[in-house]
C-alpha cells in the first residue's frame, strides 16, 4: 500500500475559517446572485459534502456582464490607460496575491483537494503571472518598417473589445491568472468563467481587484455550468474572443459554437504526455522526475507525463525502482503539509479515474496502488497507480485518465520510442531522458509536442511559448505570443514621397503607366 498520513485525520475535513456564506457573480463592480436566482452545490473533496452554494449563472447573467465589460471598454479609462498606469495596477494586484497566497492556498486545496503545498505554490505563480505580464507591456515594442523615401509603415496595437476567459479545475486560481494578467494588461475587459468543480478561490479575485484599483467593470465574473453560463459566453456576439482551458471535447464544441461569429481563440487543451527513458539516461533523476511529473497536482495535470516509455536494457530496474518509489509517496489531507497527493477533485472525476484503473487492470501489469488506498475510506482519494508493459492500443495508453495513474512501456529502438511517443491524438509536452546530444535533439525536434522539456522536470520560463498541438491545442500563449492573441495589430501605411498612384481612366494612355508594384490583392 501507499505510506500515508495518520488515516485518522482523513476523516475529519480542515474547514478553513470564514468560508462565505455563498458564492455570488460580480458583474459591473457588484456582487449579484442569479438573475432567476438559481444556485448549484459546491462540495468539497475529502469530505463530498455540499459546504457552500454558488450562483448559477445563465444567458440573462452572462448578458449583463458582457453589457458591463463592454461598456467599461467603450467608455472606461483601462483601454485608453498608458501601459506604465495600467501596470502599475497589476503589479499591485500580484503584491496583494502575494500578500494573501497562504490563504489562497489553503481555500485552494479544502475546493480542489490539491496538496497545500502545492497550493501555495500555484497561488505564488499567481502572482508572478501578474507581475510578468505588467512587466511585458511596458516594454513592448512594435514593429516599424521603412521604405527610404517613399513609405512609413507602422504598428498599431490595440485592445480587441470583451475577452470571453473558461477556466477548468485541476489548478484554478492560476490558471485564472495565466488568462486574467495578459487580457487586462493588453486594455481588454473581461468576463471570467470559472470551472463548477471549484469556485471558491475565483471569489477572491474581486476584492483584490477592488483594492488594486481596476476600474469597475473591467473584471466580471460569472459563476455556472458550462453548458449555461459558458455556452452564453461562446455565443455571445460582443465577446470577439474566447479563451479557453479545458477538455479537447469540450474545445471541439466551442469551437463549433464560435465559428457563426468568426471569434479568436486560443485553445489548451488535453494531454497524453511521454516521458521518453534512453539507457544511458541518469535514472535516478529520471524516475524522480516522472515521479513528480505523474503524481504532482494529484495527477490533475495537462502537462502529466502519464506514460513512460523505457529503453529495453533498463526496463525491468526502471520498473521496480518507480512502482517502489511510487509506493512511497505519501498519500494524505489535502491541508497537511506533508502530504504528496491529496483527493480528487470531485466524486464524478474520482470514479471516471477509478474506472481507468480497472480497465487497465484487464490491459497490463498493476506494480503499484490500484485503488482506494488503505485506510481512506471516504475522500476521493487514490492510490499513486503505476501499470507496466501497457500496450500502445490500450485504453490507459491512449486516452487521458487525469489522475495519478500512469502506463509504463518499453521500447528497442529509437525509431520505436518516436513511433510510441507520437502514437496518441495528443500532443502537448514530452520529456526525454539521454545523455546522448544529438539524439537528444533530433528527438526532441521530431516528438508531436507544444513543449519538450530535455533532461528536466516540468519547468517553464513564462516567455516562452505554450501550448499544445494535434488534439492538445490551438494557438500557442506565453510571453509576447499572448499579447498578440489579445491584441488587434493594425498596420498603417503611409507615403512619404510622390503619391504612388497607377491612375485609371486618363484620357491618354501613355499618362497611366506608373504600374510598377501595386498590391495585387
Ligand atoms: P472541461 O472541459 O470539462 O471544463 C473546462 C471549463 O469549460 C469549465 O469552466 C466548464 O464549465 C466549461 N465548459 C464546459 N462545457 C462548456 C461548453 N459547452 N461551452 C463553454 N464552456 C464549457 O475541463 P475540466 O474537466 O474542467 O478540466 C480538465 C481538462 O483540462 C483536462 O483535459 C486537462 O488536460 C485540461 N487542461 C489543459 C491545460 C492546458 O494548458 N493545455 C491546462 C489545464 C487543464
Amino acid at each position: 500500500m501507499s505510506e500515508t498520513t495518520d488515516p485518522a485525520t482523513t476523516t475529519g475535513r480542515h474547514l478553513p475559517a470564514d468560508l462565505p456564506e455563498r458564492i455570488q457573480h460580480y458583474i459591473d463592480g457588484e456582487l449579484v446572485d442569479s438573475a432567476d436566482g438559481a444556485t448549484f452545490d459546491v462540495l468539497d473533496p475529502v469530505s463530498n459534502e455540499t459546504y457552500v452554494q454558488a450562483a448559477a449563472g445563465k444567458k440573462a447573467d452572462i448578458d449583463r456582464a458582457v453589457a458591463a465589460a463592454k461598456r467599461a471598454f467603450e467608455e472606461g479609462p483601462w483601454p485608453r490607460m498608458l501601459p506604465r498606469e495600467r501596470s502599475r495596477i497589476l503589479h499591485k494586484i500580484a503584491d496583494l496575491v502575494e500578500s494573501r497566497d497562504a490563504r489562497l492556498a489553503e481555500l485552494e486545496s479544502f475546493d480542489s483537494g490539491l496538496p497545500i503545498t502545492q497550493a501555495l505554490g500555484q497561488a505564488r505563480r499567481a502572482a508572478e503571472n501578474f507581475r510578468f505580464f505588467a512587466d511585458l507591456i511596458v516594454a513592448q515594442a512594435d514593429d516599424t518598417y521603412k521604405v527610404p523615401g517613399r513609405q512609413i509603415n507602422y504598428v498599431n496595437r490595440k485592445p480587441i473589445g470583451v475577452a470571453g476567459l473558461i477556466t477548468p479545475w485541476n489548478t484554478p486560481f492560476m490558471l485564472e491568472s495565466w488568462k486574467l494578467g495578459p487580457a487586462l494588461a493588453t486594455g481588454n475587459t473581461v468576463v471570467l468563467k470559472p470551472a463548477e468543480f471549484t469556485p471558491l478561490s475565483a471569489s477572491l479575485w474581486a476584492g483584490i481587484f477592488e483594492e488594486a484599483g481596476l476600474p469597475q467593470g473591467v473584471f466580471n465574473l460569472v459563476n455556472g455550468f458550462g453548458e449555461d453560463a459558458g455556452d452564453a459566453l461562446v455565443k455571445h456576439p460582443d465577446v470577439p474572443l474566447i479563451s479557453f482551458t479545458g477538455e479537447s471535447r469540450t474545445g471541439q464544441i466551442i469551437f463549433g459554437n464560435a465559428a457563426p461569429y468568426l471569434k479568436g481563440l486560443s485553445m489548451e487543451l488535453g494531454g497524453k504526455s511521454p516521458a521518453v527513458v534512453f539507457a544511458d539516461a541518469d535514472l535516478e533523476a529520471a524516475v524522480d522526475a516522472t515521479i513528480f511529473g505523474v503524481f504532482s497536482l494529484n495527477g490533475e495535470r495537462c502537462t502529466a507525463g502519464s506514460r513512460i516509455l523505457v529503453e529495453r536494457e533498463v526496463y525491468d530496474e526502471f520498473v521496480e525502482r518507480y512502482a517502489a518509489q511510487a509506493e512511497r509517496v505519501v498519500v494524505g489531507p489535502p491541508h497537511d503539509p506533508n502530504t504528496e497527493v491529496g483527493a480528487l477533485v470531485h466524486p464524478e472525476h474520482y470514479d471516471k479515474v477509478m474506472s481507468y484503473i480497472e480497465i487497465g487492470k484487464g490491459e497490463a501489469r498493476l506494480v503499484a496502488g490500484g485503488g482506494r488506498p488503505e485506510g481512506f475510506d471516504t475522500g476521493n482519494y487514490v492510490a499513486p497507480t503505476v501499470f507496466a508493459d501497457v500496450p500502445a492500443d490500450a485504453r490507459i495508453f491512449q486516452e487521458e485518465i487525469f489522475g495519478p495513474v500512469v502506463a509504463i512501456t518499453p521500447f528497442d529502438t529509437d525509431e520505436e520510442a518516436l513511433a510510441l511517443a507520437n502514437g496518441v491524438r495528443y500532443g502537448l509536452a514530452a520529456y526525454i531522458w539521454t545523455n546522448d546530444l544529438k539524439r537528444a535533439h533530433n528527438f526532441s525536434q521530431a516528438v508531436e509536442a507544444g513543449m519538450v522539456w530535455l533532461n528536466s522536470n516540468n519547468v517553464r520560463d513564462l516567455r516562452t511559448p505554450f501550448g499544445g498541438v494535434k488534439a492538445s491545442g490551438l494557438g500557442h500563449e506565453g510571453g509576447y505570443r499572448s499579447i498578440d492573441f489579445y491584441t488587434d495589430q493594425q498596420a498603417v501605411h503611409i507615403t512619404l514621397g510622390a503619391v504612388h498612384n497607377p491612375t485609371f481612366g486618363k484620357a491618354d494612355p501613355h499618362e497611366a503607366t506608373d504600374l510598377d508594384d501595386p498590391d495585387p490583392r
